[in-house]
């Protein structure tokens, strides 16, 4: 058994876990034709080392389960319990979820989040793509691009938003060879000798560092080159007209310290030595970039006449910077480890006591224990559902939205002629609310109106606009249909003292009410306009009361219209 296992009690769910894993996938192997064990065990010790809890290493071993073997969730519940049930459910979900032709790469994303509302099924996921990808030379060329693809597009950018920058470089790396095979061989001839070369400058360079901070008194916990990642250097080249004399940070020094202050005066010692290139200079430690990155970036000029990128950060902000949200899932493990301090006191490593620390004071902040395993579950897209059409597009749509809403974002027409819909294969009301990852089909009928009725439960502008544009117009055309109500008169007259009245009395002698009455003055003719408003009434009283007006001495224009 492996050494990492049997640091788990016999009864754990992860021992459980792995002899279930075992027995459900044994005769079968993988296509390097290895047994299929190796697969989840890969899976679960990568949960394992980034320090996640029992029920994600127990669902690692499980993930592959429900699909590849006769065991349903169902059993898995009753055996693991809810929580390992939850986050199986999640992956397997993510695995029948089918990518389409023309995907949207961005839309896949928040799919995959909004399966994933507790994170810890993303993690596992990411483990599983990782040792996929570690794997991929036994798969067919077509699966190799498709599985490439859905890892740089998708996988990586997702590892990169939660803060795990190191397995979105690997994951990208390693698609890379996959994806442009030419470019990799390309890029791997070019850039060798210049790596090498850059290697042994920074080398150089690192003890000439060290004196600079000796002067200000710091002393850094460490002082190291990173080399860039092939894929990121491959599309920064891109952009850079492929010329490689362009890249600064292809070797870049990286000082970490003890202390924010440190860093900055890190940065003050370094630039007064070494001067820094204008407009190179990015602070993500007062502005951290939207994934929670921090740290200095510096380019500055070396000796030589060279250019060198270096980063300042602290230990908490590169750990952060290394595993992300993965670093705050450890905290179950610390739990754990003080239960079993004896055994475990000797084994943990420097970096895994950092992480303790870090964890520590990120707990701080959380008032208890629930709060903060709460705030981990996070839910990417409250306010947003993702669902899916017969071609496997993704939709996006506010939550609590129904099937109405779904067949106006496809086309309008769709919208008013929908007379019912299918989700899953099974027909639902269309009122019914949608859930992220429903498979959504539109039922249609020709000629079919759409009910003002529905506004009582869409939930899309789109839908809302649609909806009201046909009501507006119905009652445009119920109004235009219906005789009028009212007519208005407008006499225009001189106004003197007494006019008012006469025209009233004319109403009054035909047994006619005025429903309306307004006097106004024109100020630059002297005129006054009155307006009467009275009920429709017959042709044979209009001419009446207009012969009757005119004749009023003072009145100088009437005239009149049908308002409905
Ligand atoms: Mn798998």
């Amino acid at each position: 058994m492996n050494q990492w296992l049997s640091t788990y009690p016999e009864n754990s769910i992860v021992r459980k876990a792995y002899s279930f894993a075992e027995d459900a996938h044994r005769n079968v192997t993988r296509d390097s034709g290895e047994p299929y064990i190796i697969h989840p065990v890969a899976v679960a010790k990568l949960v394992h080392d980034w320090h996640l809890d029992e029920s994600s290493i127990a669902a690692a071993f499980l993930h592959d389960v429900v699909e590849d073997s006769g065991h349903s969730l169902k059993e898995i519940e009753k055996q693991f319990g809810e929580e390992v049930a939850g986050i199986v459910n999640g992956l397997t979900k993510l695995k029948e979820f089918k990518y389409g032709e023309n995907p949207d790469a961005e839309n896949i994303r928040k799919l995959v989040l909004s399966f994933s509302k507790d994170l810890r099924v993303i993690l596992v996921k990411l483990a599983d793509r990782l040792h996929n990808m570690q794997t991929l030379t036994f798969k067919s060329t077509t699966k190799q691009k498709e599985i490439a693809w859905e890892t740089v597009e998708i996988y990586a950018p997702i590892a990169y938003r939660l803060g795990m920058q190191k397995l979105s470089g690997e994951l990208e790396d390693l698609a890379f060879p996959y994806l442009y095979p030419d470019e990799y061989r390309w890029l791997m001839d070019t850039v060798k000798e210049k790596y090498e070369e850059r290697e042994v400058y920074a080398e150089k360079l690192k003890p000439v560092l060290r004196k600079m901070l000796e002067e200000v008194h710091i002393v850094p916990v460490s002082v190291d080159s990173r080399a860039k990642r092939y894929y990121s250097l491959y599309r920064k080249l891109l952009r850079n007209d492929m010329e490689l004399e362009k890249i600064y940070d292809l070797v870049a020094l990286r000082v970490i310290v003890t202390t924010v202050e440190e860093c900055y005066a890190t940065l003050g010692a370094i630039h007064k030595h070494w001067a820094p290139l204008p407009g190179k200079f990015k602070d993500y430690v007062a502005v951290p970039k939207p994934n929670g990155y921090r740290s200095l970036h510096t380019t500055v000029s070396t000796p030589g006449g060279k250019i060198t990128e270096i980063q300042i950060r602290t230990k908490e902000m590169h750990e952060e910077a290394e595993f992300g949200i993965a670093a705050h899932w450890a905290y179950e493990q610390i739990k754990d480890s003080r239960a079993k301090k004896d055994s475990w006191g000797g084994v943990r490593n420097k970096k895994e006591l950092l992480w303790v620390e870090q964890l520590r004071n990120w707990q701080k902040s959380f008032a208890d224990q629930k709060d903060f395993l709460d705030s981990l579950k996070v839910d990417f897209f409250k306010e947003r559902i993702f669902v899916v059409t017969p071609k496997n597009d993704v939709i996006d749509l506010p939550a609590g939205a129904t099937p109405v809403d779904f067949a106006y974002h496809i086309h309008s027409e769709i919208g008013n002629q929908c007379v019912g819909a299918r989700v899953n294969g099974k027909i639902v009301p269309i009122d019914y609310e949608l859930h992220s990852g429903d498979l959504v089909e539109i039922m249609t009928q020709k000629g079919k109106k759409p009910s003002e009725d529905w506004l009582r439960f869409v939930k899309s502008s789109m839908a809302k606009k649609y909806l009201r544009s046909v009501t507006r117009e119905k009652d445009r055309k119920i109004k235009k249909a219906l005789p009028p109500q009212h007519i208005e008169f407008k006499i225009v007259n001189l106004d003197r003292p007494g006019y008012l009245k006469e025209i009233t009395s004319v109403f009054a002698d035909l047994k006619i009410n005025i429903v309306f009455l307004n006097s106004q003055i024109d100020p630059r003719f002297t005129y006054s306009i009155v307006t009467v408003r009275c009920p429709a009434v017959q042709q044979e009283k209009v001419r009446k009361i207009l012969v009757k007006v005119k004749s009023i001495p003072g009145t100088n224009e009437v005239s009149f219209k049908y308002i409905r």
